[in-house]
């Protein structure tokens, strides 16, 4: 696997600096794009260029079709049942604030509760604590233990009738799959605590969750871009994802949300596109998903997650994907291992899917990152905007290694090596 012929595809991958090809690890961030996505974009604005949903003339309605084709194009990705249920949002973040805002604000009263872990991205948290305060709701955590496992033995008490949303990523961005951290003792727990048969964390608890009345909220931000997402055999109520982080550009995400309760949806935002009729008093909404698109949207950005999805679909084989990444994981976790004071983050060090985080005793993850960039390597170093789960782990940075689908087993052995070198 030392040439990835996928690399031809990128563009940005062929850039030198410094003498130095290229080492994109950064990919839980954000992704390189595609020729396919770039010319998408270029197209768009210099053959199509309209304002969609408004434009009586042939160009607008040509946008407008292209832009709604795409909608479908995600329903499909996910298997929605409908594309009303796809609403396109600037990113994660954005859906997420959205459904606080247009559901949550709304449904949720005093004394109701919300369910989230301590593995959660800062956009998974902020909006809920903020809600939280506002509404005199309680925000209840699964917490996270210094090994990395996560206690769900508490989820019996946690997880209450009065709960009414249970919130959390399907992949951490520090420590990877949820399901491979939750210890099997601590799994054999819950499935006799609730007599359940499920195979995995994500299902039990989606479960779990709809059996005490309350919706799940899946961030699946970092699990999109490697591994065939079903809403329907999944059951989750909203789920978001960015098109940054698969292969398309940035300001651009998806926020599915079930069609049964598209009835409970207020519009998070106010003005043209999310509007039906307006007198000098009031106002009457579209039906969803224009309901929470208001204004004029990144048409460009959703021609691109088009061709994002396309590429994804028609070149990336998800299980060959996932072997691919899991190998070069191994390959690192292997080569690590001979070095002295590399701490590897979580348990099961041998069961990383698509990232790896890791601190160096002696080292502050910021030096490590910066070493690694003289030699046009790029790893993220920080907190990776997960505070709460470094609290948990004891530290207060560390380094991650995100894998996508042009990275190699050259990359990754010269990154080895370099670690090597500095430590
Ligand atoms: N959730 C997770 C798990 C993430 O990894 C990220 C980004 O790194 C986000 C949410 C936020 O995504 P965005 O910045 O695209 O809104």
């Amino acid at each position: 696997m030392i040439f990835n012929h996928r690399r031809n595809d990128f563009p940005s991958l062929s850039h030198k600096y410094n003498g130095h090809q290229l080492i994109y690890l950064d990919n839980a961030a954000t992704t390189q794009k595609p020729y396919a996505v770039i010319k998408a974009m270029n197209d768009f604005y210099v053959t199509s260029n309209a304002p969609i949903h408004r434009g009586i003339y042939r160009l607008a309605e040509e946008a407008t079709y292209s832009y709604e084709m795409v909608r479908q194009q995600t329903a499909n990705f996910i298997n929605a049942v409908s594309p009303s249920e796809i609403v396109f949002t600037h990113g994660v973040t954005h859906g997420i604030n959205i459904v606080a805002a247009s559901w949550a604000y709304h449904m949720l009263h005093e004394g109701d509760e919300i369910l989230i872990t301590q593995l959660e991205h800062h956009s998974n948290i902020l909006p809920w604590q903020d809600l939280a305060k506002k509404k005199g709701i309680l925000l209840k955590w699964i917490p996270l233990r210094k090994d990395g496992t996560l206690d769900v033995t508490t989820l019996p008490q946690l997880l209450t009738n009065r709960t009414k949303l249970v919130a959390f990523t399907m992949h951490s961005n520090v420590l990877g799959d949820i399901n491979s951290l939750v210890s099997h003792s601590d799994y054999q727990f819950l499935t006799k605590s609730y007599h359940s048969s499920q195979q995995d964390f994500i299902s039990l608890l989606i479960e779990q969750s709809h059996k005490k009345g309350a919706r799940v909220l899946l961030d699946a931000a970092q699990a999109a871009p490697h591994e065939k997402i079903d809403v329907q055999q999944l059951t989750c109520d909203f789920l978001v994802f960015s098109a940054h982080k698969m292969l398309g550009p940035t300001g651009c995400g998806i926020l599915y949300i079930k069609q049964e309760l598209h009835p409970h949806i207020k519009p998070a935002s106010l003005g043209g596109g999310m509007v039906y009729n307006v007198t000098q008093q009031e106002y009457s909404s579209r039906n969803m998903p224009s309901l929470l698109e208001a204004g004029t949207p990144h048409t460009a950005g959703v021609i691109g997650l088009g061709a994002a999805l396309t590429y994804l679909t028609e070149k990336i084989n998800f299980i060959e994907l996932q072997e691919q990444e899991t190998a070069l994981c191994n390959l690192f976790l292997m080569q690590a291992q001979s070095i002295p004071n590399i701490q590897i983050l979580g348990p099961n060090a041998f069961n990383k899917k698509h990232l790896i985080s890791f601190s160096i005793k002696t080292i502050h993850s910021h030096d490590v990152a910066a070493y690694l960039d003289n030699y046009n390597i790029c790893v993220r170093a920080g907190n990776h905007c997960a505070q709460p789960l470094h609290q948990a782990l004891e530290i207060t940075n560390s380094v991650r290694i995100s894998l996508y689908i042009y990275n190699t087993d050259r990359e990754l052995k010269k990154l080895i090596k370099l670690l090597s070198k500095l430590i």
